[in-house]
């Protein structure tokens, strides 16, 4: 039999807000413990909650963005539950009254777009951190966490592969960081995601059982737990047993998932209306007014890139990927570069030296204008394709402009002909066997001589000068 899977997803996003969702302490990320903590975000008796606004812009911004319904009238719940690192044993949440229902994000998946509803999104603050150390006989526990903004995005169970689980991720963050709403840096939890998996027979309409899966910090691990849970799914039911609604943890060591807590064992957080927050009412001159800042979206621009610059989209989807990189592209084209050729250089020699810098391109020392004269001095025939590769990780190196690289260096290429006919002629004398077989009709050979002449020439020579002179000298007879 052959089974199809379900899968849905509830993303967490922390929002890059200064200060956390209900007071005024710092959102920064590795602060000494409990130094960002107040009365109100460790739920001290008679303090009380006032939402930020900019939390509530984000969440609506992210709402249009994705084409949602932003609600004129939403409010806060309370999540009730006890744990150490929630002080109030309450999370303020948002239940039957979202801030934003409904939209669709779309992803490519191998031969079309496809379009993945969306539920609803929701504002909340975080809980804190619970720190077991070792083998102390104590935990610790961190409330710098505990009230940082977040927005959780709840996916109808629309993804059908792990593959399309994690593009729809990878949009999704594409997005957020558009926006400038959260930074999706994975590893330190400001974009978490607990999917949703169930599989059924093919052609079956109701779903199975679905198994939620958290911890999973990576693109890699939402596709490499969903992979293992699907199996795990189709082993099950294949040899007669039952799917158990539950929540499993995924480890990423073993590359397995494990039950963490059944259905039955499932928290009932008895939701009600905040008392101490006032029900938030939107309205269209404060939406218009966010939709005004909107940024061009990856999508758009990628079509952009595509139909104006004529880029493959293979290039236009990496350069869209990030915001800043695609400035950065642009501003080379507005430079009066070639677009591909730009492009070209960006997918290839850039991107290795900014990851083996470990530099994002905020930090790049090679700016855009500094390419675009390095490309004309290609087109101008001063250096040659291959120098330039040199002259470019020297760029990277040192940020001097390319010309004065050249300049010092004497990467200049050597177009004088008398000059490169001198070592032509050099080699072709020094290799008199391969001369012979070049003339029996071992064409490949021809490299051999080309790559040596170069060699001579350290790689300066003009490359078609070379082959222009070598045709000449090595004429079969
Ligand atoms: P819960 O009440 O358990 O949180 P929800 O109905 O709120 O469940 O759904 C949570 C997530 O699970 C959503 O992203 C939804 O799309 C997904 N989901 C719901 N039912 C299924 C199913 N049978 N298989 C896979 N995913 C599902
Ligand atoms: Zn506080
Ligand atoms: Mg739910």
């Amino acid at each position: 039999m052959q089974y199809e899977a379900v899968i849905g997803l509830e993303v967490h996003a922390q929002l890059s807000t200064d200060t956390k969702i209900f007071c005024s302490c710092s959102t920064q990320f590795g602060a000494e413990p409990n130094t960002h903590t107040c009365p109100v975000c460790t739920g001290m008796p008679g303090s009380l909650p006032v939402l930020n606004a900019k939390a509530l812009q984000y969440a609506i911004k992210t709402g249009l963005a994705v084409n949602a319904s932003i609600a004129p009238y939403s409010r806060f719940a309370r999540k009730n539950y006890f744990y150490p690192d929630l002080p109030k044993n309450y999370q303020i949440s948002q239940y039957e009254l979202p801030i934003c229902e409904g939209g669709f994000i779309e992803i490519k998946t191998d031969d079309s777009v496809k379009r993945i509803n969306l539920t609803r999104i929701h504002l909340e603050e975080d809980a804190g951190k619970n720190i077991h150390e070792g083998s102390s006989p104590y935990s610790l526990v961190d409330f710098n966490r505990t009230g940082v903004p977040l927005m959780e995005i709840v996916s109808e169970p629309d993804i059908r592969t792990p593959r399309e689980a994690s593009a729809y991720m990878r949009k999704l963050r594409d997005i957020l960081r558009y926006l400038e709403v959260c930074d999706g840096n994975m590893e330190q939890g400001s974009l978490r995601c607990d999917a949703n998996v169930s599989v059924r027979p093919s052609g079956q309409k109701e779903f199975g059982v679905k198994v939620e899966l958290k911890n999973m910090n990576s693109f890699r691990f939402v596709e490499k737990a969903l992979e293992y849970e699907i199996g795990r799914q189709i082993k099950l039911l294949e040899e007669g047993g039952t799917i158990r609604q539950e929540t499993r943890l995924f480890d990423a060591s073993t590359g397995t998932t494990h039950s963490m807590r059944s259905k039955e064992q499932a928290h009932d957080y008895r939701y009600f209306p905040d008392p101490d927050l006032t029900p938030i009412i939107t309205n269209q001159e404060m939406i218009s007014e966010i939709q005004r800042q909107m940024p061009e979206l990856p999508d758009a621009k990628y079509k952009r890139f595509i139909d104006l610059y004529g880029l493959p989209a293979l290039d236009a989807e990496m350069l869209v990927e990030d915001k800043r990189l695609a400035e950065w592209y642009e501003e080379a084209v507005r430079a009066g570069g070639n677009p591909k050729a730009i492009s070209n250089w960006i997918m290839g020699d850039l991107m290795r030296l900014l990851k083996e810098d470990n530099k994002t391109i905020d930090d790049c020392p090679i700016k855009p204008l500094h390419l675009v004269k390095m490309l004309s001095l290609i087109e101008r025939g001063t250096i040659s394709g291959k120098i330039a590769k040199t002259v470019f990780q020297e760029m990277f190196k040192t940020a001097k402009d390319a010309e004065v690289i050249v300049r010092e260096k004497g990467l200049v290429q050597i177009s004088d002909s008398s000059e490169i006919e001198k070592t032509v002629d050099e080699i072709v004398a020094a290799n008199p066997k391969e001369v012979e077989r070049y003339i029996k009709g071992e064409d490949k050979l021809f490299g051999f001589f080309a790559g040596q002449v170069m060699k001579a020439t350290k790689g300066k020579a003009n490359p078609q000068m070379v082959n222009e002179l070598l045709k000449k000298k090595l004429i079969r007879s």
